[in-house]
């Protein structure tokens, strides 16, 4: 499946970078290549597998502040069930366009929820108010869907001044953005930076006391048995370490890429604020547009309707909602996702194919 189609659905997944497949292969070998062996285990070849995994660990610490401690889970979604269920609060409150990894935790898992609101332009007001009996704010670093940066600093000093930890979902910001440095714990997600699926973690820090979801062996310190994987870890490892090293580089090409695709959309209105936003998510709608139709019309494109988790439910999105737009403003709205790998060329013929697509359904 290549190359016929333009991939713009960076907040789904991103690419794995080719020196994050580099570090993985490493640690895949076959049996003659003592690789494989169990990184929990106390021989040399054990010992070997477990000193790449310290590398990475510290690599993935680089994009977290100082403070605190990395551990490895299977995936962000496992990362905030872990620091949502482990650290035993009875009332969460959380924003109105948080993940359903932590909308659904909180709400299936917590007494009490509240949910704070946000503004048209997709963003929490930085005096959102917190009940007193609050043990734990979660409000996230940027959306996924429309890639608005929340205030998480402010809010987390909001979360501290009644007494709450803050757990920040920073799963679309890692490795773009500077870490949330109030935050009491902060989910991260391989895959959404260029590393592999299947592995994420929670930065914890120093003092925070959390119960495990998953018992057993006892691996990472305690709170999450089960016997880690080095090739992802590489991955994971590599893929931080190229971001940090990269920021400035990327970040320049993302703006490139925005300003491409927000002139050749001049006609399309965009979703949530337009400078406190990621720009490497263009969320944006036509009125009358059907975007069933526009997405089959466009099979050369990869794009979405939405979160790629909400997206086929046929529900509208959460987010959009939250932000005010009606049922039929957020069914004709699209999310483009762009990042290292996309070209200049690729987008401008994406964004001219998605006006064409418009321009036919007479919207
Ligand atoms: N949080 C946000 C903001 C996301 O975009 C996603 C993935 O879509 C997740 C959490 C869940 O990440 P994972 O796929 O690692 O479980």
């Amino acid at each position: 499946m290549r190359k016929n189609t333009i991939y713009l659905d960076y907040q789904a997944t991103t690419p794995l970078a080719p020196e994050a497949r580099e570090a993985m292969l490493r640690w895949l070998s076959g049996p003659d290549d003592l690789s494989f062996a169990n990184p929990h285990s106390p021989h040399a070849p054990g010992r070997a597998a477990a000193a790449a995994i310290e590398a990475a660990r510290e690599q993935v610490a680089e994009l977290l502040p100082p403070g605190g401690r990395v551990i490895f889970t299977g995936s962000a979604t496992e990362a905030l069930n872990m620091a949502i269920r482990g650290c035993g609060t009875r009332h969460v409150a959380m924003s109105a366009i948080e993940h359903a990894a932590v909308l659904d935790t909180a709400r299936a898992c917590v007494a009490e929820t509240t949910v704070l609101p946000v503004g048209e332009d997709g963003l929490v007001p930085e005096d959102a108010a917190i009940p007193a009996s609050t043990g734990l704010v979660a409000v996230m670093q940027v959306n996924n869907e429309v890639g608005t940066i929340q205030p998480v600093d402010t809010l987390a000093s909001h979360a501290h001044a009644v007494g709450a930890l803050f757990l920040c979902d920073a799963v679309q910001g890692a490795g773009k953005l500077a870490p949330p440095e109030g935050a009491d714990m902060i989910a991260l997600s391989a895959h959404k930076l260029y590393g592999p699926k299947g592995i994420g973690a929670l930065w914890v820090r120093d003092g925070v006391e959390l119960a495990p979801l998953i018992l057993g062996g006892g691996q990472e310190q305690g709170l999450r048995s089960g016997t880690l994987s080095p090739a992802l870890c590489a991955g994971f490892g590599v893929a931080a370490a190229l971001a940090v090293q990269r920021r400035e580089d990327d970040a320049q090409h993302i703006e490139s890429l925005w300003e491409t695709a927000y002139n050749i959309l001049e006609k399309w209105d965009l979703n949530g604020a337009e400078t406190v936003r990621w720009h490497g998510n263009l969320n944006v709608r036509r009125d009358g547009l059907d975007v069933a139709r526009l997405m089959s019309d466009l099979r050369g494109v990869a794009f979405s309707a939405g979160s790629a988790c909400a997206s086929g439910s046929g529900r509208p999105s959460h987010v959009l909602k939250a932000m005010g737009l009606s049922d039929a403003e957020t069914k004709s709205s699209v999310r483009l996702g762009f990042g290292r790998y996309t070209t200049l060329g690729e987008i401008a013929d994406a964004c001219a194919r998605l006006n064409a697509a418009a321009a036919a359904q007479g919207v």
